[in-house]
């Protein structure tokens, strides 16, 4: 069978969102055998995040555009012989002895007692998505204020609203996604508060007319906001929220190309929730641990430097999708397709695969899509000047309760010039979220001696979920 010692599978592929689905079909349809892991109950990653069958949803597909594609990528998933391994959370991807990877995951944690699981196979995949990143502001950590991609999440996957009157706010594409939607569902959302603008898109004229159904998309989102009587407020920031035991308003101000606020600008809107997110992080722990190469991307975040293939600088792992650089859902199908194409030709010897009419299709839209997401991406990088936004009791650490005052402090009292000296001092990071929502803003708190901006870390964590020492402990030896 594989997966045992004697029989491990072709194929490990980490992560069923679109890059994983899409590669996991594509190298099992040309012959191999796959795994394929995710933490999530469910397949379809962030963009395709459905309603669990208990909720009794009888229209999934209308909270998403492209529903058909995931449909097809499902019915693909159905009818191969792919094991699908979900609810299985990943903590590392080692090598074996030979040429073998051994894939360990935790699974059971929803309440069936945690148990280990290890796969072993020829070859990883890994598609492991983003995650949101965040920078704190004055009240952030008031009851109602949720994610702009969790807002979504919320109304995908469980059909509730964070709010009845719903400010979306931050920057990035996502933002007009997430109104739209938000609107559609019944919020009322009464303003898009982005802190670029939209007409850093400009500069790139070739990517944009080489992207025409990223245009349509953008119309396609801009007249649900028309329809919907949103105001999209660029060049502004929420930079207060107020309440205490719930969001009740924000202000918001006009902010400078740097992101400082103009004196005397701010406006108070009355909400009940704020849906806040600035663009999203690339999530390639497993990656860095297995010491993949990483490239800083346009919008200071850390990315994986991969080939004209989709494999990383570590022979025999490949990765596709947001990892390699945020893309969005059509990128990340077709890198996934990909490599499974690439790794299919490895494994079987067929180089003849990665030549085909279809696998240069793919490269060449690949090149087309990657040029409008850099593009995308210095638009919406944040600027340095957002850290004026924080009062010294502004939360920066909400795990650990560290504020911007202390890290400052660190800073300027004791020389913290990086994330990891400020956490040695304060503890920033150190909580459950390991750095994930606090670490781009501590880390350029820290560098404000410098350029300022977001510098992008890599961190190696050695876990790359948290993991129970009792599952630790049931470990056995890797066989010979
Ligand atoms: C919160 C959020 C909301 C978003 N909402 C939208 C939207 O509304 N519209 C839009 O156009 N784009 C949205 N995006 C972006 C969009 O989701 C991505 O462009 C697209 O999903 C990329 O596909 P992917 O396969 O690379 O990653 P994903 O679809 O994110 O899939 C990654 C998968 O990997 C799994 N995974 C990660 N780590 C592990 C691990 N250690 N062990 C096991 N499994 C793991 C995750 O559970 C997930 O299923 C959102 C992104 C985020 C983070």
């Amino acid at each position: 069978m594989p997966g045992s010692a004697s029989e491990p599978y072709d194929l490990a592929v980490i992560g069923a969102g679109c890059a994983g689905l899409a590669g996991a079909v594509a190298a099992s349809e040309l012959g191999l055998s796959v795994v394929l892991l995710d933490a999530s109950g469910q397949i379809g990653g962030q963009f395709y995040r459905h309603p669990a069958p208990t909720l009794g949803a009888v229209r999934p597909q209308a909270l998403h555009h492209d529903w058909a594609a995931f449909d097809h990528l499902r019915r693909r998933l159905e009818a191969s012989d792919i094991t699908p391994l979900l609810g299985h959370h990943v903590w590392s991807v080692a090598r074996e002895s030979g040429k073998l990877w051994a894939v360990h995951a935790v699974t059971g944690a929803d309440g069936e007692g945690e148990r280990t699981v290890r796969v072993r196979a020829r070859a990883i995949l890994l598609t492991t998505g983003a995650y949101e990143r965040q920078l704190p502001f004055p009240g952030w950590t008031v009851p109602g204020v949720v994610g702009a991609g969790g807002a979504q999440a919320m109304l995908k996957s469980g059909l509730v609203l964070p709010g009845n009157r719903i400010v979306v706010a931050g920057s990035g594409p996502l933002l007009l996604a997430v109104a739209s939607s938000l609107a559609a569902a019944g919020a009322r959302v009464p303003a898009v508060v982005e802190a670029s603008g939209y007409l850093g898109y400009a500069r790139h004229p070739r990517a944009l007319a080489a992207n025409p159904r990223k245009l349509a998309e953008a119309v396609v989102h801009g007249s649900a906001l028309l329809r919907h009587r949103v105001r999209l407020r660029t060049r502004s920031a929420v930079t207060e929220v107020h309440g205490t035991d719930r969001v009740e308003a924000v202000t918001v101000s006009r902010i400078d190309p740097r992101w400082r606020p103009v004196p005397g600008t701010g406006q108070r809107i009355a909400c009940d929730a704020l849906a806040v997110g600035h663009g999203l992080v690339p999530q390639i722990d497993l990656a860095t641990s297995l010491g993949c190469a990483t490239r800083r991307t346009p919008d200071e975040t850390c990315a994986l430097v991969l080939d004209d293939l989709q494999e990383t600088s570590v022979p025999g792992i490949w990765a596709a999708g947001e990892t390699g650089g945020i893309g969005g859902a059509q990128l990340a199908v077709m890198e996934g397709e990909l490599a499974g194409i690439a790794v299919t030709a490895r494994l079987l010897g067929k180089p003849f695969l990665t030549g085909s009419g279809r696998a240069r299709e793919l490269r060449r839209r690949r090149i087309r899509m990657r040029a409008f997401a850099d593009a995308m991406a210095v638009a919406h990088t944040p600027r340095p000047g957002w850290t004026e936004w924080l009062t010294d009791d502004t939360y920066v650490c909400r795990c650990e309760e560290v504020t911007a005052g202390r890290v400052r402090e660190a800073v300027a009292d004791f020389g913290a010039r990086d994330a990891r000296t400020v956490k040695l001092l304060t503890r920033a990071g150190m909580g459950w979220c390991q750095g994930r929502l606090c670490g781009a803003a501590v880390a350029c708190l820290a560098a404000c001696g410098g350029d300022g901006t977001v510098p992008p870390s890599a961190e190696r964590r050695p876990l790359a979920v948290p993991v129970p020492l009792g599952a630790l402990a049931s470990l056995d030896e890797p066989d010979d």
